[in-house]
This record gives structure tokens, C-alpha cells and sequence, in this order.
């Protein structure tokens, strides 16, 4: 029978309905994440599901709560979504016995006891205060985590530890923990404090994206992160970046750059930011540098260019190439990022939107000549 591309043909993937059980909602439990968030978790008489013992299942937030109509005490259908975060599907209310009771979201932070707010368009409720522990404590367990600094042995409990026993209070003060300290902490031995000292020395040579991922900018994912690390190349120039430079960038939205701008120009991000330089950590990029992007000294430099139409003096590709040899961003379709569309013969819609939209329109006999000057 042979195989395709991607596998023989002689076998199928078949999945397999998720598996359900049935157990009781014992309590529900708040926990306040790096944003302020207040996610409540479902704490369940311990069940055996897909092959686990599951204690906990997500609820998400309080509408789901009245969605569902869960009420303490319920006995409930749970569900392993994906196999990984178990949830709760749905409740058995024929099963009830007058004794349950309603949940209601408080109104204060469970850790710090601000009083939480409901931004416009969310569904979550947040603790807005800067200085919130659990949210520190969070940001402290994102920064050093494998997708942003990656320092080994320092898991949520060792970093909750040195937190609730003032050794660190942000992430700078990571790099301020000495030997002495750890050493005096539960369950630490000389070995793993020795090595825990030389994860966290290591973690400063780390490239600029992970240090930017773990500092947790808002909107900021790791592979935005990323982005922003190749085009800016160090901390220094990405602080002091404009709006309008963040939007050219393709992959960074309007909500991001503002995001950004807003982070650079907060007092406290600079303090940190200057004691985290201070500690010696690497604020450049090191990875593959990005293809000429805005070095080459081009009228495209810089540019984002669509093609479109028949080209009759070069290929497509050909133009590609060649444009982004000049320092030229070639995209596939227009929008307001668009500097300049190059429109060959019979171009249609993309010629409109670019006209419709006030970007430069160039003909295949300007590129030649543009190419060759
Ligand atoms: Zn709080």
C-alpha cells in the first residue's frame, strides 16, 4: 500500500473518546497568577481517570461556575481535556442532597486582599496591585522557567521558599542569593546549592529573548519575545523603541507595542533593569542574526513590499530574492504595514487594497530600474 508523506497508508490514527468519572467537589480553591488573575481550581475526592489519580480539575473563572451551576459539595463529571488539565463537564443536580452550597467569587484578593476588578471585556477577575506577593511569587516561577531563563533546580518550591523567607523579593535579587543562604534553607544540600549557584551564574549569558520572555511584558509570548530580540538586537535599543517602529514589525500588533512602550517607560522596569545589568546579565541578542533586515543601505531597506501580478523581466522568486537582498521585507499579502506594492501585469485585488490604503504603487519597470541603481 506504500505511505504517504506524512505516514503509511496502511495504518489510522484513532482516537479515543476522553474517558469520564464521576466524583465529588470537595472545595474550590483560588489562585492568583502572574497577571493577577484569580483562576479558581475544583479540589475533588481523589479519582482515578485516563489513567491517573486526579484531585484538582480547572474551572476556568466564575461564569463558568454559574454555567455550569456548580455548587460545593456536587457530584460531578470529570474529564481529562487533551489527557493533560482535567476539567469539570458537567453536574449531576438529580444527585444533590440539599447540602450543597453556592460559590461565590470573592471580592478581595485571597493573597494580598486588594480589591479585584473586572476589566472591561474580560471574563477573569484580577488583583491589580503591583506589589501583590502571589504575583511575584508567579512572575519570580515564569522568569526562571525553560522557555524564559531556564535555570535548572529552581522549581516552584525552592523559588516560593527563598520568596516567603525575603531572600529574593524580584528577579535581580536571584542573582544576589549566596551560598550561605540557600544552604539554610529546607532540604538543601551542599551539592544542590553548589549547583543551583552555578544554574543561575550560567543563566546570564542567556540571549535577550529569554530574559525578555521571563521578564513578563504583557502580550509578550516567547515567540514575540523572539521576534523582538532579532530586530532590535539589544535591551538598550528595544527600550527606547517608538510605537511606530514596533508596528512596522509584521509579526507585533498594535496591542503589543503599546504593551511594550508602556513597560520601557515604567520607573520600576527601569530600576530593575538597570540592577539586572548590574548582576551582569547579558542584555544582547546572540542567536542567528536576522537576514539584513534594516542594515543595507537601499531605498528597501527596511521596507515591507508585496508583489503581485505578472512579472515579465524576472520571476516572482527571483524578485524575492532580490529584493530582500536590498533589505527588503517581502510579505504575502497587503495591509497598512505594506510600504510599497510592486504590481505587474493583470494585478487585481491587492492593487486596489494598496491604492485604497494610500501605499506606494510601483510598476515592473521602476523595480528594474530601482534594482539596478
Ligand atoms: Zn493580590
Amino acid at each position: 500500500m506504500g505511505r504517504t508523506a506524512k505516514s503509511p497508508r496502511w495504518s489510522i490514527a484513532y482516537k479515543f473518546p476522553a474517558e469520564e468519572v464521576v466524583t465529588t467537589l470537595r472545595s474550590i480553591e483560588l489562585n492568583v497568577g502572574r497577571t493577577g488573575v484569580i483562576t479558581p481550581t475544583a479540589i475533588l475526592d481523589p479519582v482515578r481517570v485516563a489513567g491517573s489519580t486526579v484531585q484538582r480539575a480547572t474551572l476556568h473563572n466564575e461564569d463558568l461556575i454559574r454555567e455550569k451551576d456548580i455548587k460545593i459539595g456536587d457530584q460531578v463529571v470529570i474529564k481529562k481535556a487533551g489527557d493533560i488539565i482535567p476539567e469539570v463537564v458537567n453536574v449531576l443536580a438529580d444527585r444533590r442532597t440539599g447540602e450543597e452550597i453556592d460559590f461565590a467569587m470573592p471580592t478581595e484578593c485571597p493573597e494580598c486582599n486588594s480589591e479585584l476588578v473586572r476589566l472591561e471585556g474580560e471574563v477573569a477577575l484580577r488583583c491589580l496591585n503591583p506589589q501583590c506577593p502571589a504575583q511575584i511569587r508567579e512572575g519570580l516561577i515564569h522568569f526562571v522557567s525553560r522557555n524564559a531563563m531556564n535555570i535548572d533546580g529552581l522549581g516552584e518550591k525552592v523559588i516560593s521558599q527563598l520568596f516567603s523567607e525575603h531572600l529574593i523579593h524580584d528577579v535581580a535579587g536571584l542573582y544576589k542569593v549566596t551560598y550561605e543562604q540557600l544552604i539554610g534553607m529546607e532540604r538543601m544540600g551542599e551539592k544542590s546549592a553548589t549547583n543551583l549557584l552555578k544554574a543561575i551564574e550560567s543563566s546570564k549569558s542567556n540571549s535577550l529573548e529569554r530574559l525578555l520572555f521571563g521578564l513578563g511584558i504583557r502580550h509578550v509570548g516567547s515567540k514575540a519575545a523572539k521576534t523582538l530580540a532579532q530586530y532590535f538586537e539589544t535591551m538598550d535599543a528595544l527600550s527606547q523603541a517608538q510605537l511606530e517602529e514596533l508596528t512596522a514589525i509584521n509579526e507585533i500588533g498594535e496591542k503589543m507595542a503599546s504593551a511594550v512602550v508602556a513597560y520601557f517607560e515604567n520607573e520600576e522596569v527601569q530600576l530593575l533593569l538597570s540592577e539586572l545589568k548590574k548582576a551582569g546579565v547579558n542584555f544582547s541578542y546572540t542567536g542567528p542574526k536576522l537576514a539584513a533586515f534594516e542594515t543595507i543601505d537601499s531605498v528597501f531597506s527596511g521596507k515591507t513590499v508585496v508583489l503581485t501580478g505578472k512579472l515579465h523581466q524576472m520571476g516572482r522568486e527571483e524578485a524575492k530574492e532580490k529584493l530582500e537582498a536590498l533589505g527588503a521585507k517581502v510579505a504575502g499579502s497587503v495591509s497598512k504595514k505594506t510600504d510599497l506594492l510592486i504590481a505587474g501585469e493583470d494585478a487585481g485585488s491587492k492593487l486596489k487594497k494598496a491604492e485604497s490604503l494610500g501605499i506606494d504603487v510601483w510598476d515592473e519597470d521602476r523595480l528594474i530600474t530601482e534594482l539596478k541603481s
